[in-house]
């Protein structure tokens, strides 16, 4: 059986050209770049290659780009870095309440030490409104904290509008660029960001490194003290393969961009329509245009997303409930509830989210399973009994374009 991998936003495989790059830096290369020895100072020349590149890419000075071990990290060493070098200037951070853990723990780890934060609210399609973002500043605010890319439901924030209000009072702002980077292109200086952080593993690089992205002249405490690397902002010897690959990951990335974007663009509005229009009772979630490219939630009342999950498995389809990290919480997950999603719709979502491997084939496959599966679950459900759904049929007439109206909850 052909599996069909549409989990690309919890993770996506190392490219084998990204990987045949990396190899040579566990084996041959393998010296710390810290070393002065002139084995040392080349795998140092790699790392400054890779970080000219990356630094290129997003427009910014290679001095600005801080090697961390992945989203997570950058994250907490974005929030926690920036609350403990101006706490004195203040004590206000605002954040949405669709953010990723590692920025939502963080900044509730933060309230315990004497910070208060604000937590945004979205609106029915997960959007930020940057006006909501000025109402909440505050003498004291020092941090403001809005993803670019939300990677459960694929809204996509106004963060330039977001970095110019945060430039305008002169305050900084960290923006979690994990799901866009790679897929949309990103420049630090038009979104005004102060910080911004990147995982390697979300665009085809490997796991476990990443990027903090720190604008020059910017007071930042670091997370992991220790020795002098990266300007002593954050100790630890350098992962030179991952830092390898990050580039060539991010590079080959930024080449392929535009034709991906409109491909992938296209699978996935196929299957939105396609499952809107076969399956009542199905919606998607997210903003209907401002959303990534390879993003589909959508909901399916009367069900639960995680034995969908599983018996799509069995018939070789990976998919995801949402955030890898929630799979194993029975709550509804944090963004769906700020969107408003009713609790039984909430309980019913799957993300397809699909990558560079992704054909119409697989498109067409998931099409053919998904909508008699969804039916006989239905039927098969107390909750969702055969004729609640045929009375509902018929007075729900989908049409294609149906789908991408967002409905207020
Ligand atoms: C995956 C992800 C992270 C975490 O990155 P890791 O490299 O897994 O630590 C953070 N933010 C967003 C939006 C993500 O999608």
């Amino acid at each position: 059986m052909k599996r069909i991998y549409l989990d690309h936003a919890a993770t996506t495989p190392v490219d084998p050209r990204v990987l045949a790059k990396m190899l040579p830096y566990f084996t041959e290369v393998f010296a710390n770049p810290s070393s002065a020895h002139a084995f040392g100072q080349e795998a140092k020349k790699a790392v400054e290659d890779a970080r000219a590149c990356i630094a290129a890419v997003i427009n910014a000075h290679p001095d600005e780009i801080v090697f961390t071990s992945g989203g997570s990290e950058s994250n907490n060493f974005a929030v926690k870095g920036i609350a403990q070098s101006l706490f004195k200037k203040g004590n206000h951070i605002i954040t949405s309440s669709i953010e990723h853990h590692s920025v939502l723990e963080t900044c509730k780890f933060l309230e315990h030490h004497g910070f208060e934060v604000t937590y945004l609210p979205v609106d029915s399609s997960g959007m930020v409104d940057p006006f909501d973002v000025e109402k909440a500043l505050t003498s004291k605010t020092i941090l403001i904290s809005i993803m670019h890319a939300n990677n459960e439901i694929g809204t996509i924030q106004p963060i330039e509008q977001i970095g110019a209000i945060a430039l305008g009072h002169g305050i900084c702002f960290h923006t979690d660029s994990v799901q866009t980077l790679g897929y949309l292109r990103t420049d630090v200086q038009n979104v005004k960001a102060t910080l911004m952080s990147a995982a390697a593993h979300k665009f085809y690089g490997p796991k476990g490194v990443g990027m903090l992205y720190v604008r020059e002249g910017t007071a930042l405490s670091p997370l992991i003290h220790g020795g002098d690397q990266e300007r002593h902002r954050r100790g630890s010897t350098l992962n030179v393969p991952g830092i390898i690959g990050m580039a060539a990951a991010l590079e080959l990335a930024s080449t392929t961009m535009n034709e991906e974007w409109t491909r992938l663009i296209a699978l996935r509005d196929e299957l939105v329509q396609g499952i809107i229009s076969t399956i009542p009772e199905s919606r998607l979630n997210g903003h209907p245009v401002h959303r990534l490219p390879h993003n589909v939630h959508v909901s399916f009342r009367g069900l639960e997303g995680s034995s969908l999950l599983i018996d799509l498995d069995a018939r070789g389809i990976t998919c995801s409930t949402g955030a890898a990290c929630t799979t194993a919480h029975v709550e509804p997950s944090h963004v769906l509830t700020a969107i408003g999603l009713s609790e039984d719709l909430a309980h019913g979502s799957l993300r397809f989210s699909l990558g560079r491997s992704t054909t119409k084939e697989d498109i067409d496959r998931v099409l053919e399973v998904l909508p008699p599966l969804v039916h006989r679950v239905r039927s098969l459900a107390p909750s969702f009994s055969r004729s609640k759904v045929f009375v509902r049929k018929a007075s729900y007439a989908p049409t294609p374009g149906d789908g991408l109206k967002v409905d207020k909850q």
